[in-house]
């Protein structure tokens, strides 16, 4: 051993004094004027020498080659495995793509009788799968390709940013096989949480109080044999939830009980009403949607918002959120959201709330899941405000005015949870305009959409009593998630396969949650898997 590390040593002193020789000496000299010349060439460098350590060490490695006697087990069945490659033969070798560059991996093949497997000690230590790629730089890709807004975008990024060549559809093919092993444990974990197997991450229960807010998104799909391009495109609805806590306290009383001035400023409450309408149903346009989000409330919150703000700010404060994503229905979505609330202990808070918009699905997942928990239905505020603004509007035609005031006032009696007056005016005003008959059809239609909407809410919209318990009253912590995620699925030239979908929001999700989980899913150890595809990957029976 020690003469073979003689060997690597002079190797390398070789190797730097060629590389001092390149950097200082000879006729590369006129070229390196720019600091850009002296850095690439270092850089260059710099890569190979580590390319030479990385390769020098792994090979070192004892697994590269183990003794006979040692017990080597096959990484799917975890029986004792017994060596492929005579003594004499040379080791086969596969060339693993680094962040310095290739380097080449030479070790024992060996095999399972049982699973008909080759397999290779030394790539389970080293955390290798059968990609090609060094685990690092396999995450640095998959991340940049699920962020970026498409897998060209992504490809692009790492050539100029990493010095990496992969071709989008294989930054594609990549993110959906991480994705489905990233889905498969999930669906592993929800079924040790249905046999009550699942264990709780943290010791203790959670202080503050808690949320669980659910809500949809949208992203096209298309057929699954539909070849490369695109046949039965349609929009289809991906549910999201968000899990938080909040570093929040019980008042005596309601600590707010005037409703915030954005609702009762009318270019806001506009925007508010109009946002909401808008995310329920396909947008064709690119990003314009997130681009005016994004600009115009800060422009206006400066003219608006006098020193009254900071205490805002300080309500509900988000200690940690994580995102659960899926393109399953909402049966599977449910029992996601439940283990991960059971993960994280959030049914051990003493306060905690379910925020959603008041879809049916939601509150069947709300009423199996976290009722029994004691969780708090509340219906998001800004939904229902929305809902309001439009009635108000509709009762009262072209009279701007008077729709305001209605307005105002309906908004008023529903932050302060009087659901009764609320009810009986909304009431009021489809009979009013039912006695205009046919001329005013559409006008009682939103009225009453808003009226049925209360109804079956009234039980989740005691506001003061949720604002006195430090509970969130806003579902809008899901809904700039679902925008985040959106900026990466949704697009009128993005059109998914099911799979892929659903691969695609594990990876948003994980990259979503403040829980360190990306981290900790690249450290868990992958399952073993065939290779695909030929050249580099690893070979398989
Ligand atoms: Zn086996």
């Amino acid at each position: 051993m020690d003469g073979k590390k003689g060997t690597v040593r002079e190797r390398w002193l070789q190797r730097a004094e060629v590389a001092y020789r390149r950097m200082f000496d000879g006729k590369s000299q006129e070229e390196l004027v720019t600091l850009t010349q002296r850095e690439d060439l270092a850089v260059s460098i710099g890569k190979e020498l580590a390319g030479f350590l990385l390769e020098e060490h792994v090979a070192m490695d004892p697994v590269a080659q183990p003794e006979e006697a040692a017990t080597t087990c096959c990484p799917k069945c975890g029986q004792p495995g017994t060596p492929a490659v005579e003594k004499r033969e040379a080791l086969p070798e596969r060339v693993v793509t680094t962040r310095v560059g290739d380097i080449c991996v030479r070790r024992q093949r060996w095999c399972c009788a049982k699973c008909r497997i080759f397999f290779f000690p030394l790539d389970v230590r080293l955390g290798l799968g059968t990609e090609g790629y060094s685990p690092t730089l396999l995450s640095k890709a998959v991340r940049q390709a699920s962020k970026a807004a498409s897998f060209v975008e992504a490809s692009d990024d790492l050539r100029e940013l990493a010095d990496v060549e992969i071709s989008p559809t294989h930054l594609q093919r990549l993110s959906e096989r991480i994705g489905e092993e990233w889905a498969e444990v999930r669906d592993e974990e929800v079924e040790k949480f249905r046999k009550r197997e699942l264990e709780r991450t943290y010791k203790e229960a959670p202080r503050g109080a808690a949320a669980v807010m659910l809500d949809g998104g949208r992203l096209q799909t298309r057929a699954e044999d539909g070849g490369r391009g695109v046949s039965d495109g349609s929009w289809r609805e991906s549910k999201v939830a968000c899990c938080l806590t909040l570093q929040t306290k019980v008042h005596d009383v309601d600590p707010e009980p005037e409703p915030p001035s954005k609702f009762l400023e009318p270019t806001e409450a506009a925007r508010l009403a109009s946002e909401i309408k808008r995310r329920s149903r396909p947008v064709p346009r690119r990003n314009d949607e997130d681009r005016k989000e994004a600009k115009s409330p800060k422009g206006k919150k400066k003219r608006k918002k006098p020193a009254k703000g900071r205490r805002r700010r300080k309500r509900n404060r988000t200690q940690v959120r994580t995102v659960v994503a899926t393109m399953e229905n909402s049966e599977n979505f449910g029992w996601q959201v439940a283990a991960e609330v059971h993960r994280r202990g959030l049914d051990r808070a003493k306060r905690k709330a379910c925020v959603c918009d008041g879809q049916a699905y939601n509150w069947s997942i709300y009423e199996m899941h976290l009722l029994p928990a004691g969780f708090v239905a509340i219906l998001d505020f800004v939904h229902l405000l929305a809902y309001l603004y439009d009635a108000a509007h509709a009762l009262h035609g072209s009279d701007a005015a008077l729709g305001w005031k209605t307005y105002e006032q309906w908004l008023r009696w529903a932050w302060s949870g009087e659901v009764g007056k609320l009810l009986s005016s909304l009431r009021a005003a489809a009979a009013k305009l039912a006695k205009k008959g046919s001329a005013a059809a559409a006008r009682k239609q939103t009225v009453e959409e808003t009226l049925t909407y209360v109804t079956n809410n009234r039980q989740r919209m005691n506001y003061p009593e949720y604002r006195r318990l430090g509970l969130p009253i806003s579902s809008a912590p899901v809904e700039s998630t679902i925008k985040q995620i959106n900026r990466r699925v949704k697009g009128s030239e993005k059109f998914w396969l099911e799979s892929g979908a659903e691969a695609i929001l594990q990876l948003r999700a994980a990259q979503l949650s403040q829980d360190d989980r990306w981290t900790r899913y690249w450290s868990r150890r992958r399952k073993h898997r065939r290779a695909v595809g030929s050249g580099r990957l690893a070979q398989a029976l």
